[in-house]
């Protein structure tokens, strides 16, 4: 096709905000050495065709491709940075080199997550190739979606060629491996294009019987050089060898970017940089100390033919001391209300106990093994099975049997575990488990590195509760550290730095002092009203289940209680509270709470939480049965009770009434029927405000028509999660993915902010997720006005919140919606409003 060099408009080729190529972060694509271009931070997974036109060149790696427009000018369109090392995996192309397409047209699709996990950046370019015959002219836009205007090309009047010609016959070639990571993409193309500028004569490459021109981006690309393929350099002019040896080196130094550290999750591991490994993180923080290697329990080999009555006894006897251990651990962290503690150790009880693990063992005692033996046996046989099904989530579960093992042969070999250990010591290990990190934890460890492991087990999940800075996936090297050698462990960027030098300690003590500063300033403030940048106010309320934790939460800079769990007045009892008890103890959390007000939820026992005096039909299904106010079907004089008490507190005017797990109008409009009664019964004349929970997806469906009789909304995210996702949030095994940040939470989310405005109601947040600062800005942006977070946390999200543009966040938001996971919504959060 024949070029018409006519203006053009490209439409956007994906969804997200514009920047311009000087904030990419890296140094050639912002540099321009490639062209003038745009780069757009993906929302969406899918790269559209800009224009109509022929693709003209397709990176071996799918990564990137390249189109020609008919009007001739040349656009590289180049999904993410770095993405050249993922070789392929996560990119799909909808299309081969040389294939006709036309505006809008799929060209590539990528998948989201895997590229934000693995990759340096998701920013993705779209750069003119031939500028010397066209030029760019951006439209001014802070954001598009796919389609949208984007960018004109126009034809320059007279081609911008270089027109100087060296005539000399002079020659110069050479051999030479190119080093560059993943070969001649783009950046290392545009790298000899530049090099080759540089000089008068005539420069090509040959590889695999073709040849191109240096300055030619396509050229050198459509060459298909592989990393360490071997190609020759010939230069041919008067400044031939000057020509050649800038060439040389640009073919063979790779492009000194820092190394990438992935945000979670399964490592693209970088040795690059000297003294430094990369692993993932599974928890952040930055520490310094000395690294310490902790190995796990080694048996000798096993002699057999031991007695079996023995050694089962002995196998038993080791059973029932961890069985203890852990119903000990299980206690203590139901005291201390660590949901995630008790929910992996509940998990492990239940392991213990599993029939197809002890038969096994039982077998080969049978057969004449030692206890030991046979258990460390049957337990590996059961990890080959999680890890041969080849899904992370299984593998990583391989580590709770492997924890395990370890206790288990621990109690066997009658050794109390000790790992001593200086406090202040980072440590390593091949993995650790979660009974390891308790003991780490309460040895006042400072860091965790390990050599396997993933982001999402259980040991990351408990190093993330206790702040403690964790690392996986670094690999076998970090087991060769010599004892205790000062290291440093940057745990949000997964380095672990071996050889840091004092300066480097130094930095970090100061880093390290300064968030301690800042977290007492944040608690200096906390007693202030928290408003964004832009003067949106955000109510921040506190999350309690006593008058003693509203005590503390009002200590802590609460601006009242959001959510009141009053079913933890109703547990571990005999008799049911009467009408007096339960009114004196909401009149205590109102007393404890200054002038602030106090939301108390009516009882929500059913489905997990069960009262020994109040027998409930026996369901399949408890959490899909008669729990929350579907309570008021059975036993609705016991919600009578309660109203009656909470309308007698004083002053009335502070307390607001919420109901848990609505899902119809008509439950909330009888609960307000029943209170009018009630207060004329009690000839009151003030009614306390009555809001819903937004925790099942129906009642986030309905919300405008629940937010016309309701007086405000509180999403309770914990339970929406559940009933969105279809998954128990009590299940050990689903743990890291029940997270509200789902962007199918975030649509619920936006509706119920929607339906609520409609009625001038307004929407607050109780659930684990209003505790979690990467989610404030999307809340926020979402149209939240109140957060109800754990007590201790009220000051970090005050915090949070003033540092925000509300406007920011609400534009941002929107585009949430669109990601396909919850991984890619974090991932986007970190992006657009990192965590310091
Ligand atoms: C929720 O479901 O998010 C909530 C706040 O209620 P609970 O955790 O008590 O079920
Ligand atoms: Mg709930």
């Amino acid at each position: 096709m024949s070029n018409n060099n006519n203006d053009l408009t490209l439409s956007a080729p994906l969804s997200g905000p514009v920047l311009a190529l000087g904030n990419v972060p890296d140094k050639v694509f912002a540099s321009g050495a490639m062209g003038d271009g745009l780069a757009i931070d993906p929302l969406n997974d899918c790269l559209h065709a800009p224009c109509d036109g022929e693709i003209i060149q397709v990176a071996r790696t799918g990564h990137a491709l390249t189109i020609r427009a008919d009007n001739g000018a040349e656009l590289l369109m180049h999904v993410g940075i770095d993405t050249v090392a993922l070789n392929g995996q996560g990119f799909a192309l909808r299309v081969e080199q040389g294939a006709r397409v036309s505006r809008g047209q799929v060209l590539l699709q990528f998948d989201l997550d895997r590229v934000a996990r693995h990759c340096k950046s998701l920013i993705s370019l779209i750069i003119l190739t031939n500028g010397e015959h066209f030029q760019l002219r951006p439209l001014g836009i802070d954001s598009v979606k796919v389609g949208e205007p984007f960018m004109q090309i126009t034809a320059r009047a007279t081609a911008s060629v270089r027109t100087a010609v060296d005539n000399s016959d002079a020659e110069a070639s050479a051999q030479v491996r190119v080093t560059h990571r993943g070969g001649l993409h783009a950046r290392p193309a545009a790298l000899i294009r530049k090099a080759a500028q540089g000089f008068s004569s005539q420069s090509r490459l040959h590889f695999a019987g073709h040849s191109a021109a240096c300055d030619s981006l396509m050229g050198v690309m459509g060459l298909g050089v592989g990393e360490g393929d071997e190609v020759r350099v010939t230069c041919r002019g008067k400044d031939c060898e000057a020509a050649l040896q800038a060439l040389v080196t640009a073919l063979s130094q790779p492009i000194g970017d820092a190394p990438h550290a992935p945000a979670a999750a399964a490592p693209v591991r970088v040795t690059a940089e000297a003294g430094v490994l990369q692993g993932v993180c599974a928890a952040p923080g930055l520490v310094c100390g000395p690294l310490l290697r902790m190995a796990g329990v080694e048996l000798a080999p096993d002699p057999g033919n031991h007695q079996a009555d023995e050694q089962l006894q002995r196998l038993d006897a080791a059973l029932e001391q961890v069985r203890g251990e852990i119903h000990t651990t299980l206690a203590q962290a139901r005291q201390r209300k660590a949901v995630e503690e008790e929910e992996i150790f509940a998990a492990h009880l239940a392991l213990l106990e599993d029939p197809a693990l002890l038969d096994a063992a039982n077998a080969a005692i049978e057969h004449g093994s030692a206890a030991t033996h046979a258990w460390r046996d049957a337990i590996q046989a059961q990890c080959q099975v999680l890890l041969g099904l080849g899904k992370p989530l299984f593998a990583e579960r391989a580590n709770d049997l492997r924890d395990l093992q370890q206790r288990v042969l621990r109690a066997l070999l009658g050794e109390a575990w000790q790992f001593e250990l200086p406090a202040g010591a980072i440590v390593s290990a091949h993995e650790l488990t979660p009974s390891d990190l308790l003991q780490l934890s309460a040895q006042h460890a400072v860091g965790l590195c390990m050599a396997e492991g993933g982001a999402t087990s259980h040991v990351a999940i408990l190093a993330r509760g206790k702040g403690l800075p964790c690392v996986v996936a670094l690999g076998a090297e970090v087991l060769d550290v010599p004892q205790g050698q000062r290291v440093v462990l940057d745990a949000a960027n997964g380095r672990l730095e071996l050889a840091p030098s004092e300066a480097r300690h130094a930095e970090v003590h100061r880093i390290r002092d300064a968030q301690k500063r800042r977290r007492q300033q944040q608690q200096n403030q906390a007693h202030q009203p928290a408003q964004t940048r832009d003067g949106v106010s955000i109510e921040v309320a506190a999350n309690v289940a006593s008058s003693a934790e509203a005590q503390v939460a009002f200590e802590n800079g609460a601006d009242g209680v959001g959510l009141l769990r009053t079913e933890f007045l109703f547990v571990d009892r005999r008799t049911a509270p009467d009408e007096q008890e339960q009114r004196q103890a909401y009149q205590a959390v109102l007393d404890a709470m200054g002038e602030k007000s106090v939301i108390i939820r009516t009882i929500d026992v059913g489905g997990d939480k069960q009262l020994d005096y109040l027998p409930l039909p026996a369901e399949a299904n408890p959490v899909l049965g008669l729990r929350g106010i579907r309570l008021a079907q059975v036993r609705p004089e016991l919600l009578d009770q309660q109203l009656r008490a909470l309308l007698q507190v004083t002053p009335l005017g502070r307390c607001r009434i919420l109901l848990p797990m609505v899902s119809e109008v008509d439950e909330l409009l009888h609960i307000r029927q029943r209170l009018d009664q009630l207060c004329m019964e009690l000839e009151l004349s003030v009614r306390p405000e009555l809001g819903v929970m937004i925790e099942v997806p129906a009642a986030a469906l309905l919300a405008e028509q629940l937010a016309r009789h309701a007086d405000f909304l509180s999403i309770g995210t914990n339970d929406l999660s559940q009933y969105t996702l279809a998954m128990d949030r009590d299940h050990a095994g689903l743990a890291a993915r029940v997270d509200a940040l789902h962007p199918a939470l975030l649509r619920l989310i936006a509706q119920t902010c929607a339906g609520a405005a409609k009625h001038g109601r307004w929407v607050g947040v109780c659930g684990a997720l209003a505790s979690d600062p990467l989610a404030t800005p999307v809340l926020v942006g979402l149209g939240v006005s109140e957060l109800s977070v754990s007590p201790l946390q009220i000051a970090e999200i005050k915090d949070r919140v003033r540092h925000l543009e509300a406007a920011h966040c609400r534009q941002l938001s929107q585009g949430l919606l669109d990601l396909s996971s919850a991984t890619a919504v974090r991932q986007a959060c970190q992006r657009h409003w990192p965590l310091s």
